[in-house]
């Protein structure tokens, strides 16, 4: 039923770098689409590319010398033309039925399975992730493409039976597109959550919109690039670059949008997420930060504990949406937590990604400098230590980019504001409790619910975890990754409170489904006809 990848899969838990076949094509990657870079693409509207005046630069976080790409500053009529060619590309895609719809996306995963190596080494330049996030990254979005026809297919296109009150009467339940979503994606993870939602959509029947961040534009194009030499038609996948607050915003506005799904910021998310149904109920999917907790208890492995919590907290330099970005250990092995953690995060090899010897990279932009210089202050002033880190790194291999040393910083009463507040850099607080009941509790007093974890070996322990914390992602005793590490199909992922809206998560098996609308169908005399 599902296809099948032809080479061995990376994911996001795949530690081992030593794969010498692995490094060498990354590396031979890089050198190829070095030759690439600084380009200008297009927006793609109804299958045509589309210019603008402006463009904007998508320079490197690695070296801000080096322009990765160039896009187009589009407009806000623009966004009303990618709208119409999707309305008017809606009802041949809809008609075309789910397993025509499948085949052509499962082609197009495997396209991206194929391009992996170039893919990722692009996402590289663009937002700065080590070699085996950016090629997760990329096969993650394959994989959301295969899952989600999978899911389609699981659920024979989501028709289904019901009872009937008569022998003449024949009913059943009929889950059908809406028309055209819009898909809002954020930098991080700049082909998985461009590709996902778009995925769930495209496979519902729906056609999209999708505008990427402008941090990240090229990942989403080259999404849209598999797509069309997959055979998915004209209009179906339109593609516009420019700043949120104009095109998002448009998006936003548009009475011809029939849905959205949003993942960013909470901030950008619930001003959408309020606005979206102002005249019109239509459903709106967001995906938004987390403030992630771990727990280490006074039963937990320390050395396992370490090496999960340090994974998390600095992988992709904390800037995924599940960083470790706070941790609780009970006093009585505070001291020999924070001793392992920081031996294992003064190990770090910082500096340029493309380069196989550096595991953390630079974060996206000048504002996360600030915001992770600001923090550090702050700790400092407030009577925090900082056991390790605390600089931004400006040698000869980081001065031309952002590179804040992996932070790890105790001391800070529990009601710190950096215990609360997201910043997506690499800045880890810990702080001691008495109980596991009082971390619960710290652990639940924020207005985000999106992933946590557990180090424990105490049964009775883990069960309270589970029944207590939330948070839509859960971990216990996770050395590859104390609160990240999801995997279409294995690890379901949204959030809780103000960290997402549907309660159902990516990745996971109730997905699909929130891009249809129920219909009921009754028919009198005859059996229905095949759907
Ligand atoms: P962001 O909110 O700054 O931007 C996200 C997207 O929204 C971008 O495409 C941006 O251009 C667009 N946007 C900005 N203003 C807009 C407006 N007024 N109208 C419409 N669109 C607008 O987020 P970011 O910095 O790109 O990403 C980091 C954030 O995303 C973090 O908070 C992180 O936790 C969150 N995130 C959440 C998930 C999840 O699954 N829950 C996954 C990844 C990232």
């Amino acid at each position: 039923m599902a296809t099948t990848t032809p080479r061995m899969k990376i994911t996001y838990s795949t530690l081992s770098a030593d794969n010498e076949e692995l490094q060498s094509a990354f590396d031979a990657a890089v050198e190829k689409v070095r030759g690439e870079l600084g380009r200008s693409y297009p927006m793609i509207i109804g299958g045509e590319e589309r210019a603008a005046e402006q463009e904007f630069e998508d320079r490197s976080p690695i070296d801000t010398s080096i322009v990765v790409s160039r896009f187009p500053v589009g407009t806000r009529p623009d966004v009303q033309d990618a709208i119409r060619a999707a309305r008017d590309a809606f009802p041949a895609w809809r008609d075309l039925g789910w397993r025509k719809r499948i085949e052509i996306l499962r082609r197009a995963a495997d396209l991206i399975s194929e391009r992996q190596f170039e893919y990722a080494a692009l996402m590289t330049f663009e937002v700065g992730k080590n070699r085996l996030e950016s090629l997760g990254d990329v096969e993650e979005a394959a994989d959301l493409l295969r899952y989600y026809s999978d899911e389609m297919e699981r659920n024979d296109g989501f028709v289904r039976p019901m009872g009937s009150l008569s022998d003449t009467e024949h009913t059943r339940s009929v889950l059908k597109p809406h028309g055209v979503w819009a898909v809002i994606s954020p930098f991080n993870f700049p082909m998985a959550l461009s590709g996902g939602p778009c995925a769930g959509a495209l496979i519902a029947g729906n056609t999209v919109v999708l505008k990427p961040s402008s941090d990240a534009p090229l990942l989403g194009y080259k999404f849209g690039e598999a797509l069309r030499d997959a055979g998915v038609p004209d209009g179906v996948f339109n593609f516009v670059t420019g700043p949120g607050e104009t095109v998002g915003a448009e998006l936003q506005e548009n009475p011809g949008i029939d849905g959205m799904v949003f993942t960013g910021s909470y901030e950008v998310g619930m001003k959408l997420y309020k606005s979206f149904t102002r005249d019109v109920p239509r459903p709106i999917i967001t995906e938004m930060g987390g403030k992630n907790p771990a727990i280490v208890t006074a039963t937990a492995d320390l050395d396992e504990a370490a090496e999960g919590v340090m994974r998390s907290a600095f992988g992709f330099d904390g800037q995924k949406c599940s960083a470790n970005s706070r941790v609780y250990v009970e006093r009585s092995v505070a001291r020999d937590f924070v001793d392992k953690l920081v031996e294992r995060t003064r190990q770090i090899a910082v500096g340029d990604p493309t380069q196989r010897r550096n595991w953390m990279g630079p974060v996206i932009n000048q504002r996360a400098v600030d915001k992770f210089e600001t923090a550090v202050t702050e700790a400092k002033g407030d009577g925090g230590t900082i056991a390790v880190g605390g600089e931004v790194l400006r040698d000869g291999d980081t001065d031309r980019g952002y590179f804040p040393a992996p932070t790890v910083v105790t001391g800070l009463p529990t009601s710190h504001r950096l215990f609360r507040d997201e910043l997506f850099v690499p800045l880890l607080v810990v702080g001691e409790v008495d109980s596991l009941d009082e971390a619960l509790e710290l652990s639940n007093q924020t207005e985000y619910g999106l992933t946590a974890g557990i180090f424990s070996q105490d049964d009775a322990e883990i069960r309270r975890f589970l029944d207590a914390i939330q948070a839509g992602v859960v971990y216990v005793n996770r050395r590859a990754g104390a609160t990240t590490g999801a995997w279409p199909g294995v690890q379901s992922f949204g959030g809780w409170k103000g960290s997402g809206s549907s309660g159902k998560s990516g990745l996971g098996p109730y997905y699909v489904q929130q891009f249809m609308r129920e219909q009921s169908q009754t028919i009198i005399g005859q059996e229905p006809p095949a759907a």
